[in-house]
C-alpha cells in the first residue's frame, strides 16, 4: 500500500465552505420552496468589466491566428504584466519594485500554499486569529508548529504582536473575514518585528483595491525595511471580478533570503523562480490579457465602479445590523462585515437559525479560527436587492428571536 503524507489526516474533517454547503444543501432538500438569500460565500457576482473582457476576446482571436498564436508563456507572467503590475500597483505610489520581482500566477490561494515548498518544516508559524483558513491547513499539512495570534476589536482585529520569535508571520489586511485594516505605524511595529527577529511576513493583500481611507497602507512596501522581511500576495480576483478566470501575482524582493542547513544565504526570489519554473508552466495567456487590461484607463475605471458598488452593499450591511441592534466592524475598506451573535449565541447554532427562518446564508465566525467564536461574516458580493432584502430578513429574525 502507499503511504500518504500524514499531514492531510491532521486537517479538519472539512473545508469550512464545504460544511456550510453540506447545510445549504441538507435545508434545500428538506424545504425546496425557501428562497435562499447567499450572504456567506466570499465570490463576486458583477460581471466582468468591458474593457477586459473585449482584450480576452482580441486574446482568444489571437489565438485562431499562426502569426499571434501563443502556446507556453513564460512561466512567470509575460513582461508586460509584470510590468504593468509594478507601474500600475507600485510605480504610481511611490514604492519600487523590479518587474523580475512579480511572479504572476493563476491566484493568491495558489500562491500561499505553494510558496510552503521554500520553507523548512522546522520554522514556526504565526497566524492571525481569526483569518482566511488557507494559511493554517496548508501549514497543518507540512507539520509545522503554528502559534495563533489572537485578533479582538480592541486591537482593532491586529493582534497583538507576540514578544516570542516566530519564523513566519501571516498578516491578511484588508482581513478576510473581520474587513479590519491595519494602520501604518502597526505595520510598522510588525516589520520592526519580523526585521529584529529574521522573520518573514506572507502579507496577503487580496482586498487591497477596497480600501479607501487615504491614510491606510495598500502594501507592505510602503513601509522601510519591508523589502528585507515581506512578500506580498495579490489577486485579480476581488480587484476585476478573477475568482473564475484566475490570474493573481506574489512579489519577492530580491534581497529577501533564507539559509540553507550549511549555512549559506539564500535568495527567495532565486527559489520562488526555480519552483515554478519546476512545478508550474504558467498563467493563461487569455487571464494574463484580461489582468493586463485591468491597467488600462477604461479597466481601471470600471473595476472602480464594480468595487463601489460592493461598499455601497456594505454600507447596507452594516446600516441593517445596526437597525438589528448587532454589533459590526469592517465593510468600508473591505468587502466584509463582521458582526456578533446576537445574546452570544453559538456562531454555528446563528447559522443554522438564520437559515432556517430567514433563508439567509451567513458565514459562522468560528470557521476563520477560534477567535472567531460568537461571530459571523455577511458578504458585500450579493446584488443590491438582494442585500437589502437579506437585512429586512435579518432584522425580523432577530425581533422574533
Ligand atoms: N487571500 C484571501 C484573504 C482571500 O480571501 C482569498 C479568497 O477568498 C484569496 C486569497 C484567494 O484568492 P484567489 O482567488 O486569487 O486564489
Amino acid at each position: 500500500m502507499i503511504r500518504i503524507k500524514e499531514g492531510y489526516c491532521r486537517l479538519e474533517h472539512r473545508y469550512l465552505f464545504q460544511e456550510v454547503a453540506r447545510r445549504v444543501a441538507a435545508f434545500h432538500e428538506a424545504s425546496p420552496e425557501t428562497d435562499i438569500i447567499r450572504m456567506g460565500i466570499g465570490d463576486v457576482t458583477l460581471p466582468i468589466a468591458p474593457a477586459i473582457i473585449r482584450a480576452m476576446h482580441e486574446a482568444v482571436d489571437d489565438l485562431s491566428v499562426q502569426e499571434r498564436f501563443h502556446g507556453y508563456g513564460p512561466e512567470h507572467g509575460y513582461g508586460w504584466l509584470r510590468e504593468a503590475v509594478v507601474q500600475g500597483d507600485y510605480a504610481s505610489r511611490g514604492i519600487t519594485v523590479d518587474p523580475e520581482e512579480v511572479f504572476i500566477s493563476d491566484g493568491a490561494k495558489s500562491d500561499l500554499g505553494n510558496i510552503l515548498d521554500l520553507f523548512s518544516e522546522e520554522n514556526t508559524v504565526g497566524i492571525i486569529d481569526p483569518v482566511y483558513p488557507v494559511y493554517v491547513d496548508t501549514n497543518v499539512i507540512d507539520g509545522r508548529r503554528i502559534k495563533f495570534i489572537p485578533c479582538t476589536e480592541d486591537d482593532g482585529f491586529t493582534g497583538e504582536i507576540p514578544d516570542e520569535k516566530l519564523d513566519i508571520v501571516y498578516l491578511c489586511y484588508p482581513n478576510n473575514p473581520t474587513g479590519a485594516v491595519i494602520s501604518r505605524a502597526k505595520l510598522e511595529g510588525w516589520v520592526d518585528y519580523a526585521l529584529r527577529n529574521g522573520s518573514l511576513i506572507l502579507y496577503d493583500s487580496a482586498y487591497e483595491a477596497f480600501i479607501q481611507d487615504p491614510d491606510i497602507p495598500h502594501s507592505i512596501y510602503e513601509i522601510e525595511g519591508a523589502r528585507q522581511c515581506a512578500m506580498e500576495f495579490r489577486s485579480f480576483s476581488k480587484t476585476a471580478g478573477f475568482t473564475g478566470i484566475r490570474c493573481g501575482y506574489t512579489v519577492i524582493p530580491k534581497e529577501l533570503r533564507g539559509r540553507n542547513r550549511n549555512g549559506d544565504d539564500v535568495s527567495f526570489n532565486a527559489l520562488w523562480e526555480r519552483r515554478q519554473g519546476c512545478k508550474f508552466n504558467g498563467a493563461s495567456y487569455v487571464s494574463q490579457r484580461g489582468a493586463y487590461a485591468v491597467y488600462s484607463p477604461d479597466g481601471r475605471e470600471q473595476t472602480r465602479e464594480s468595487i463601489r458598488y460592493y461598499l455601497d452593499n456594505a454600507a447596507v450591511i452594516r446600516e441593517g445590523l445596526k437597525r438589528a441592534g448587532l454589533h459590526s466592524s469592517g465593510g468600508e475598506n473591505a468587502p466584509y462585515v463582521w458582526a456578533r451573535t446576537p445574546g452570544g449565541m453559538d456562531d454555528w447554532e446563528f447559522f443554522d437559525v438564520l437559515l432556517k427562518k430567514a433563508g439567509i446564508v451567513i458565514t459562522p465566525g468560528s470557521g476563520f479560527g477560534k477567535a472567531g467564536r460568537g461571530y459571523f461574516r455577511l458578504t458585500s458580493f450579493s446584488d443590491k436587492a438582494r442585500t437589502i432584502e437579506a437585512m429586512d430578513r435579518l432584522y425580523n429574525c432577530i425581533n422574533e428571536l
